[in-house]
């Protein structure tokens, strides 16, 4: 095990994206599950809260701790394992999406969902229930975990397989190596979008689900199974410009609508939107990018060469109607132009964070999703919300789900403070509409404020009644998702662990 107590050695732990830091009195490294569970297990007999870390590259503090020790997991990431017969791989919580990549393709398998940031480690993206840019075509990191391993903070573990462990309604009563568990889920419901507000419930749920998503505030995710999928045949991507941002829109709703008529050929994989600000930051890099009023990035995947010819034929054909400046437009069908494509999407969340740094501002941005009725009544909101707010700002994100990120580029804190009132009525109305104040990025330290505009005080009540219920001493990840003052100091209020 590697620990650490000296301050400088846990300055980068102190931190993730979002730049907001924490503050922690020791961090361990443990190199294979005996050290973790070793190390749970004494942190517990000293009552010391402890917060888990991945790879750190969270938006919302939630790896960063405010007191305690920190528990790393990037020591646990030797053994992966793939089945290619059952299309699985069975790895630890410290291996990088990237290293499972490189892995899975050795057996010309794939983990299709594309959940975030390649950096990110798996148990990381699976506490946050990450989902990415093909969240459009194949959904997040929930529908594609098979099982967990999952360590309490009292040090004890179960291990959960998908399919195994129901809710009736909202009542858990099963037994895990010899323990019974008996309680009952938050009443509230979730909207009817994807979300990734507080903890995930409804009725009759796997028990996976309840863990899958709760940002090291329920355990501490040791190892998973993960579904796998075959290589596609072939893959095009294309970014294409359009000259006013509602060209861009108008596009998408085509795509959005068309996508339930692609049959039988396969759906898009990635629909998404940038808007002229994102644009005209990244042309700071990508200094060939043409000024453009919104830009659409989309991936296409194929399963046979007659599939891909006939799904180029398609988007030829909605390109050339589009509207879209065809000359500086990219159609990349070879793995290089692919990648390119690719680099430009993800280097925006990147140049932000670097813009932030720079600043000494703490991210400021919205991660709203709304049900796709509601969507076109949602951009209009952040049009009025962008010219009252008179904040630099660029909106960008997931459009195919109804999901987009509005970001403001604060440079001093009184402007990070209106940014924060305008985030925050931003919430307000993508709730009014129906939707979510974190569709994937998680509340973890920094949205708490937004979550109680989503859900009532005695909802959020509730979520810390369940995390008590699983952390009775409440130790880990505190202040996630809800203030550890919400946690008392009595025990539960739920029925507690027999
Ligand atoms: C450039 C960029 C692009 C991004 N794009 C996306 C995107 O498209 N979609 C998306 O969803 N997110 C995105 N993110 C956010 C981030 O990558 C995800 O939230 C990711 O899942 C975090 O994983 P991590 O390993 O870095 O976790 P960390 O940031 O280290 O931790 C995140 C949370 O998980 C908890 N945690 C970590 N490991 C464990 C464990 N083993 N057991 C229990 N709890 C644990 C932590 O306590 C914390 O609450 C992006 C980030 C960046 C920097």
């Amino acid at each position: 095990m590697i620990s650490k107590t000296n301050q400088k050695d846990l300055l980068t732990y102190l931190e993730d994206t979002s730049n907001r830091q924490g503050a922690a009195s020791a961090l361990y490294i443990p190199q294979n599950q005996e050290e973790l569970l070793a190390i749970i297990r004494e942190l517990s007999k000293k009552n010391i809260p402890f917060t888990a870390s991945g790879g750190r590259t969270g938006t919302t503090g939630g790896c960063v701790p405010q007191e305690g020790a920190i528990i790393s997991l990037e020591g646990l990431k030797d053994n992966i394992q793939i089945d290619p017969e059952a299309k699985t791989a069975k790895l630890e919580a410290g291996v990088s999406l990237q290293d499972l990549e490189k892995e899975a393709r050795k057996h010309k398998l794939t983990l299709r969902s594309l959940p975030t940031e390649p950096l990110a480690l798996a148990g990381g993206v699976a506490s946050t229930a990450a989902s990415g840019v093909h969240g459009f075509g194949w959904g997040g990191i929930r529908n594609y975990i098979r099982a967990v391993e999952i360590f309490l903070s009292s040090g004890e573990a179960i291990h959960l397989r998908r399919g195994e462990i129901f809710s009736q309604k909202r009542v858990f009563n099963f037994k895990i190596a010899g323990r019974q568990f008996d309680f009952k889920l938050p009443d509230y419901h979730l909207p009817a979008c994807k979300s990734q507000a507080g903890y995930f419930v409804r009725d009759n749920m796997d028990l996976i689900d309840l863990f899958i998503g709760s940002e090291g505030t329920l355990g501490i995710i040791s190892s998973l199974e993960l579904a796998l999928q075959n290589i596609p045949f072939g893959v095009f991507d294309g970014l294409l410009f359009f000259p006013q941002e509602e060209e861009a829109l108008q596009f998408t709703e085509r795509i959005k609508v068309g996508a339930q008529n692609f049959a039988p050929l396969q759906n898009p994989a990635a629909l998404e939107f940038l808007d002229q600000n994102s644009l005209n930051l990244l042309r700071r890099e990508y200094s060939f990018m043409p000024k453009a009023g919104g830009t659409v990035y989309f991936e296409q995947e194929a399963e046979n060469k007659e599939e891909y010819d006939a799904l180029v034929d398609k988007w030829q054909g909605l390109i050339e109607t589009s509207g879209a400046f065809l000359d500086q437009s990219i159609f990349a069908e070879t793995a290089k132009e692919r990648e390119k494509v690719y680099q430009i999407r993800h280097k925006l969340p990147q140049l932000i964070n670097e813009f932030l740094r720079r600043a000494k501002q703490v991210k400021a941005a919205a991660d709203i999703a709304v049900p796709e009725s509601n969507f076109k009544q949602m951009h209009q909101y952040y049009r009025k919300v962008s010219q009252e707010a008179k904040l630099s700002y660029l909106n960008f994100g997931h459009i195919g789900e109804s999901h987009l990120h509005f970001n403001f580029l604060p440079q001093t804190n009184s402007q990070s403070q209106l940014a924060k009132s305008y985030l925050k009525e931003l919430c307000r109305l993508a709730v009014s509409l129906g939707g979510t104040v974190s569709a994937e990025h998680g509340i973890g330290k920094l949205k708490k404020a937004y979550l109680e505009i989503m859900y009532s005080q005695d909802e959020i009540n509730q979520m810390a009644a369940l995390k008590k219920y699983f952390d009775p001493q409440c130790l880990l990840g505190l202040d996630n998702i809800f203030s550890k003052d919400l946690l008392g100091t009595g025990p539960s209020q739920i029925t507690p662990i027999k």
